[in-house]
């Protein structure tokens, strides 16, 4: 399963074969922070790690060697996480990097998602006008 705002596959909108127009919806997210503690990997650009290593006062190098780890595939860089899984800049139920945090956990659940999310996300859907 693809975790921690982790990433994953886009799963498919519900679709109508019927000809009626689909039904649009957003989730709003209700901050469990379960999408922070499930295993995978929190996927960095380049940007992003200028703009949190900027936030945290930290030189780039450095935060890529201290706060970064090679993606499966070696094809481009993850957060690191804590020992009991969760992601290293969760605290509590927060997001340390909030104003800056990778698009992949912005992006979770309406940018991108898998099959099964719903089961395990606590967002909560909102009928679009
Ligand atoms: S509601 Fe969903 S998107 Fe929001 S924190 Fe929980 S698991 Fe993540
Ligand atoms: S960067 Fe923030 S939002 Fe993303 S997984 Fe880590 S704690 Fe959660």
């Amino acid at each position: 399963m693809p975790g921690k705002s982790k990433g994953g596959g886009l799963e498919a909108g519900p679709g109508r074969a019927d000809g009626h127009p689909v039904e649009k919806v957003y989730f709003r997210c209700q901050r469990c922070a379960k999408c922070c503690r499930w295993p995978g990997f929190v996927r960095v650009t380049n940007d992003e790690i200028t703009a949190i290593a900027r936030y945290l006062g930290i030189d780039e190098d450095a935060f890529i060697q201290q706060y970064t780890r090679l993606r499966p595939g070696r094809d481009g860089l993850a957060l690191v996480d804590k020992p009991n899984g969760e992601c290293f800049f969760l605290d509590g139920n927060a997001c340390t990097l909030q104003p800056v945090k990778p698009g992949q956990c912005r992006d979770f659940p309406n940018g991108w998602n898998f099959p099964g999310w719903r089961d395990v996300c606590e967002a909560i859907p909102i009928k679009m006008p």
